[in-house]
Parts: structure tokens; sequence; C-alpha cells
């Protein structure tokens, strides 16, 4: 066997003796891949196309040993590491080029206990995954809207879905984590253990270390919940936009309903002659009761005269995959976000404005619907510091053909930089594309950023775990 060449973090080449390689490979119980090798090809591939990188080499960990031995490696070798959970990540920093890149998509393990509504949970898992187990038991913890996104990734960088206003982020839910550190040590992590580090990885991304598992608290939820869409027509949104906000400013806790506008995809209980044109679609999951959750979502459902209402109970699983066919892999996508405190009037004719010329099909705008248990946790209970957000705006633009990338891309940085004076200046760490480096201090991390980097000088002093949302070690 012939030398291995891996990219290190530096941005230089170091070679791997085969005598050096062959004993990593022995000692790894998952697979290890080099370009071309069974495997390589489906490790690398993320979820965003724009991203397309070729490590040097790609060890699919098995458990915590295979994590600390390529930890180790990389390490020993000042390796450029990328760490790979769902690769849902926008910004694609899963996947690297030329150095080692650790996928964990195989740690799928899930061990639910309804005695202690407690589940821990391996870092390859996906959110439909773990609903699956969970609900099982009518358990769940609040996760995100796409059932593909993973665990992992999302966790780290916060995470909120429909749970969220009732149940709070799934940070706010993470009871503890095994963690391998940069210098090789499994450390687990919680309130009592390592409490520093156990605050920073909620909300501070990948930056502290590979997460080998996590131990989340469960909330009774469903197996029934009263969810669904209400689909209305562009024109209708000016005057609905007001409404809304002041219906969920009212709300229970339990009621989150998000806004998309997009061009209608051909849904079977929309009309054929709406497929394709602009709507306003409300979105809404009312994590409680179901005769309590008609009579919350009864103001909303009651507004204009929608096009569709498709409202009703539903398993609470099945909801939780309903943006699926929306979001599959292999599109490229390009996001903007910004944090809210109010939708203003001014915000609402911007949105109309960008929402009026989507400059592709597939482009939606979300508007997600946070505030209640979220914002009730001290700024600084977590790293996660956007505490007083109400609202969340995602500019989802995604598109097929490379040709449309500028005009695609430059249609949501001009609707981002229209929406940001009304916007708080912080941004959902998870939603970040991979060119906003100048956002990452203040925008992401915020009031916590000097505290996370002393925790990072502390338990990462040579940015081992870079490749992300990076924190800088303090000096
Ligand atoms: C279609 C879609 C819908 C989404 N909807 C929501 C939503 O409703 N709510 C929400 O909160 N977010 C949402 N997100 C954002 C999501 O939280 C992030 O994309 C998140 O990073 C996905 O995690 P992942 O494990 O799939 O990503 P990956 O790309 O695998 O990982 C992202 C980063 O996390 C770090 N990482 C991953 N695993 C580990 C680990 N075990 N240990 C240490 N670091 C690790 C690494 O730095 C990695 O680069 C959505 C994303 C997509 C694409």
């Amino acid at each position: 066997m012939s030398d291995v060449v891996l990219g290190t973090a530096t941005g230089g080449r170091v070679t791997l003796a085969p005598d050096r390689f062959a004993g990593f490979r022995a000692q790894v119980r998952g697979a290890v891949c080099l370009p071309g090798e069974p495997g390589y090809e489906k490790s690398r591939t993320v979820w965003n196309a724009m991203i397309d990188r070729r490590p040097g080499l790609v060890v699919c960990a098995s458990g915590a040993a295979d994590v600390i031995e390529a930890v180790n490696l990389a390490r020993e070798h000042g390796l450029l590491l990328a760490v790979r959970g769902g690769g849902h990540n926008i910004a694609g920093h899963a996947v690297c080029d030329h150095g080692l890149m650790l996928d964990l998509s195989a740690m799928k393990s899930v061990r639910v206990d309804p005695a202690s509504r407690t589940a821990r949970v391996e870092p390859g898992v996906t959110l439909g995954e773990f609903d699956r187990e969970a609900q099982a038991f009518g358990l769940a913890t609040p996760l995100g809207i796409n059932s593909t996104t993973g665990v992992a990734g999302l966790t780290l960088g916060g995470g909120f879905g429909w749970l969220s206003r009732k149940h709070g982020l799934t940070i706010d839910n993470l009871i503890s984590a095994d963690l391998v550190t940069a210098d090789g040590r499994l450390l687990h992590v919680s309130a009592r253990e390592h409490p520093e580090l156990f605050w920073a990885i909620r909300g501070g991304g990948g930056n502290f270390g590979v997460v080998t598992s996590f131990e989340f608290r469960l909330h009774p939820v469903g197996p029934q919940v009263l969810a669904g869409l209400i689909v209305h027509p562009f024109s209708a949104a000016r005057a609905l936009l007001p409404e809304y906000r002041r219906i969920v400013a009212e709300a229970p806790e339990e009621l989150c309903c998000w806004v998309v506008l997009r061009k209608a995809p051909p849904l079977p209980f929309l009309p054929r002659e709406v497929h394709g044109t602009e709507v306003m679609v409300l979105a809404m999951c009312y994590a409680g009761d179901l005769d309590l959750g008609l009579r919350a979502a009864a103001p909303l459902r009651a507004l204009g005269q929608p096009i569709a209402d498709v409202v009703s109970p539903h398993a609470f699983a099945a909801w939780q995959t309903a943006f699926d066919p929306l979001l599959t892999p292999g599109a490229r996508n390009y996001w903007k976000s910004h944090d809210f405190t109010a939708l203003t009037d001014e915000v609402v004719e911007i949105l109309l404005d960008y929402a009026g010329r989507l400059p592709s099909p597939e482009c939606e705008i979300f508007v997600g619907h946070l505030g209640g248990a979220v914002n009730r946790v001290p700024i600084e209970a977590t790293a996660y510091p956007h505490r007083n957000v109400e609202f969340v705006l995602n500019v989802h633009t995604r598109w097929t053909d490379p040709a449309q990338d500028r005009t695609c891309v430059g249609w949501a940085r001009e609707f981002f930089d229209a929406t940001a004076p009304y916007a708080t200046g912080g941004v959902y760490v998870n939603f970040m594309p991979d060119d906003e480096v100048d956002r990452i201090q203040s925008g992401a991390y915020g009031a916590s950023y000097a505290r996370l980097a002393r925790v990072k000088a502390k338990y990462d002093p040579g940015n081992l775990f870079r490749l992300n949302q990076n924190i800088r070690p303090a000096a």
C-alpha cells in the first residue's frame, strides 16, 4: 500500500506511512475509507449540494473508541478534522477537503426509559428516528421540523421546533452528554460534572469535542396532536400577517404557528390552478389536549378565506415529517437568517416584496415562532444567547441549476440586508451559511462569546475542532 497523504489544519500536507495507517485501520471497529473506497461517496455527500468536498480519509465511527482513535490521529498529525452527525448543516462544515472526516452517522442507538422519561441518543440519529422511538411511549423532546436532520448538530446549536414554546429548546432538555475532547479523553458532562463544558455545548456548536451520546428529558406528547396547514392566497397576506401577529402574541404556549411564504407545491388538497402561484401558509401545531388545541387554533382558522385548511388531529411523528418532501437532500441551498423580537409593519412589507419575486419555485421564506418556555430560561444558563427572540426569519433559497447561483444568492443577500435594520442583530448559529464569519462573534454567540472562548482555551487550546462556526480559544 502507498503512503496516505492528508490535509492539515493549516493548509499543508502530512504523509502517514503505510504501517502507521494500517495500524490505525486495524484499531477502528467501523469503516475507514480512502477516496474511491466503498462508503466514501455516501459519507462525503451532505444535504446541501452546494457543498462538494473531498476528505483525504473518512472514519465511520462505530462507538466512542473509534471517535477517540480518530481524534488522536487528527491531533497527533495536525489534521484538518470535520465531524458529521446528520450532514444537514447549511454551511457544510461536516465535510472537509483533504483532511479527516469523522462520520458518526452509523451510531444510531436510541434508548428510551419511559419510567424516568429520558432517552440516550447516539450522534448519528436523525430527528425522525428519535421521534419514532420516543413516540412508541407517547413521549418527545423539542426537535426541528425536518425529520432527516441530525440530532447532534441541531442540539449543539440550540434546537427548536413545534414543541419549543411549550418545552423549550432541545438544549433546555439536555441532561448530560458524553464528549471526546481534543486530548482524546471521554468526559461525562452535566450540571454537576464539568459544568462549564456542559454550559458551552448547549449552544456553542461542535467547538468543544465530539459528542458520542446525548441524554434528553422527554415529555408526554400526542401521540395525536392538532396540527396542519392553512393556505391563503398571497394577495391576502398584507391584511392577514398583522392579524397573525396579533393572535400569536396572545396564544397559549402550546400553540406554535410558523408562516411560510412560497410558491404552492402540487399538494393534493390544493386546487390545480393554485400550484406554482405564491401563497401564504400558516403551519401550526398544538402541543396538548386536542379540544384545547381546537379552541386555541380557532382565531387563526377564522382568518380570511383560505384556499385550504387541513388542520386536524395528526400522529405527532407524522406531523414531524410534514415538510420533508420540500426539504429533500441534493438541491443547491443558501440561507440567510435574522432574529426578531417583533414583526413590525416595515418587516411585513419587506417580506411581501421579496416573497413576490422569489428567484426559483423551491425558494421559501420561513418565519419560525418562538417565545414561551424558550424565553423563560435565563440567558446565562446556556451558551445559546437569544432568549428574547419571538420570531426567526429564515430565507431558504433553494434551486437546482448551478447557472442560477448568482441570482438566488443575490436575492437572499438583498432580502437579508433589507430586513437587517429591524432585526435584533442576533442569528441562530445553525442557520448560518459559511460566508458569515463576521457574524459569528457578536451575532451567533453574542453575550456568551467571551465565556465560550475561555472554555475553548481550556478544552481545545489548539482549535482542533475548528470546522464549525468557530470560537477562537481565549488568549
Ligand atoms: C431542511 C432543514 C431543516 C431544518 N430545520 C431546523 C429546525 O426546525 N430547527 C432547528 O433548530 N434547526 C433546523 N435546521 C438546522 C439544523 O439544526 C442544522 O443544520 C444542524 O447543524 C444539523 O445537524 P446535523 O447533525 O444534521 O448536521 P451536520 O452537518 O452533520 O453537523 C453540523 C455541525 O455540527 C457539529 N457536530 C455534528 N455532530 C457532532 C457531534 N456528535 N459532536 C460534536 N459536533 C458535532 C459539527 O461541527 C458539524 O459541522 C434545519 C436544517 C435543515 C437542512
